[in-house]
């Protein structure tokens, strides 16, 4: 079975997601499962990550409009004062 990840699409808003899908998660799927659209614990709407060899931790910084062109969804790493205040 693969895995997947998947992210918050709504990462920096506290209301529209919970500690698992705003860091991202892996989920194992079968193939003939229909791709996740909702996160399994907080039902908001997540997105599927790209595979972990191309992601953009790793990847070289690119040019946003650039990626947008090639169809890439750009991720915007936010500092660590943003997340949630427990
Ligand atoms: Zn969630």
């Amino acid at each position: 079975m693969p895995l997947y990840e998947y992210i918050s699409e709504e990462s920096d808003d506290v209301s529209r997601s919970c500690p698992a899908c705003r860091q991202g998660f892996e989920i194992r799927r079968q193939l003939n499962q229909s791709p996740l659209d909702k996160c399994p614990l907080c039902k908001h709407a997540v997105k599927r990550l790209i595979s972990r060899v191309s992601s953009p931790k790793i990847a070289k910084p690119l040019c946003v409009a650039d990626a947008k062109s090639k169809g890439f969804t750009i991720l915007e790493k936010r500092d660590e004062g943003v997340y949630e205040k427990l």
